[in-house]
C-alpha cells in the first residue's frame, strides 16, 4: 500500500523520545475519539524479544530482516503477542531497551513494520499511533501531528515511577536509546514537518488532552 491510499484515513500521529507521555495521552486521546490506538514501538520492541530468544544476533541484518518479516505480532490492549506467546511484560525489560535501538534501525525491518502499520489503520479506517516516525514517515498526511517532548529530569522519573528503577540509570539508558535513535540514518527521531510540538513538562494528562482536542476541533 503507498502512500495515496492511506491518506484518506483519520490518524493523529504522536512521536517523540522516551519518557515524553506519549503513551499516555495516546490512550486517552483514541478513548476520546473512539479510535484504536498502536503502541508502535512495541512492534520493534517484539521484533527485539524474537530475535533474543531465536539466538539470532541482532547484528545481523539480513537475518533480522527476514525474521521481522516472518513473524506474527499483536499489540492491542490485551496485551503483546509473537506467534501467540504472550511477551507484554519481556518488551520492557533493560535488556530489550538496551538493544531495541539497534534493531529498529534496520531499514528492511523498518520497511516490515511501516507496511503493517498503514494496514492496521487501513483496515479501521484510522486509529491514534505512537512513535518516532509516524508523523514524518508512517503517514505524513495525518490529521493531527504531534511532537510530544518534556525535559530529560521529568522523562526519566515518570519511567523511575512506573517501573520502580535508579532514576540516574534509566536516565542514562534514555539518553542513550534517545541519541541513537535521532542519530540513525533510516527515519531518525524528528519533529516532522507541519508537527504541533507539546512540552508536557509539569502538565497534567487532562490538560494537555484538551490543547489535543482542541487542535482537532473537538470540543473537550
Ligand atoms: O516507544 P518505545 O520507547 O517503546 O520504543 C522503543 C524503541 O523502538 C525506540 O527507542 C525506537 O528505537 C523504536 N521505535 C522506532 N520507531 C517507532 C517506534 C519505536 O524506531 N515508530
Amino acid at each position: 500500500m503507498n502512500r495515496a491510499d492511506v491518506s484518506s484515513v483519520f490518524v493523529v500521529a504522536i512521536d517523540g523520545p522516551a519518557g515524553a507521555g506519549k503513551s499516555t495521552i495516546g490512550r486517552a486521546l483514541a478513548a476520546r475519539l473512539g479510535l484504536e490506538y498502536l503502541d508502535t514501538g512495541a512492534m520493534y520492541r517484539s521484533v527485539t524479544v524474537a530475535a533474543m530468544r531465536g539466538n539470532v544476533d541482532i547484528t545481523d541484518s539480513e537475518a533480522v530482516a527476514a525474521l521481522a518479516r516472518r513473524i506474527e505480532i499483536h499489540v492491542g490492549s490485551d496485551g503483546v503477542r509473537v506467534d501467540g506467546i504472550d511477551v507484554t511484560e519481556a518488551i520492557r525489560t533493560p535488556e530489550v531497551n538496551a538493544l531495541v535501538s539497534t534493531v529498529a534501525a534496520n531499514a528492511s525491518v523498518r520497511a516490515e513494520m511501516v507496511q503493517r502499520q498503514r494496514a492496521w489503520a487501513r483496515d479501521r479506517g484510522g486509529g491514534v499511533l505512537e512513535g518516532r516516525d509516524i508523523g514524518s514517515v508512517v503517514f505524513p498526511d495525518a490529521r493531527l501531528k504531534v511532537f510530544l517532548t518534556a525535559s530529560a529530569d521529568e522523562r526519566a522519573q515518570r519511567r523511575a515511577l512506573e517501573s520502580g528503577g535508579d532514576v540516574q540509570e534509566i536516565a542514562d539508558s534514555i539518553r542513550s536509546r534517545d541519541r541513537k535513535d535521532s542519530e540513525r540514518a533510516v527515519a531518525p527521531l524528528a519533529e516532522a514537518d507541519g508537527a504541533i510540538v507539546v512540552d508536557t513538562t509539569g502538565r497534567p494528562v487532562e490538560d494537555v488532552l484538551e490543547e489535543l482536542l482542541g487542535l482537532l476541533g473537538v470540543n473537550p
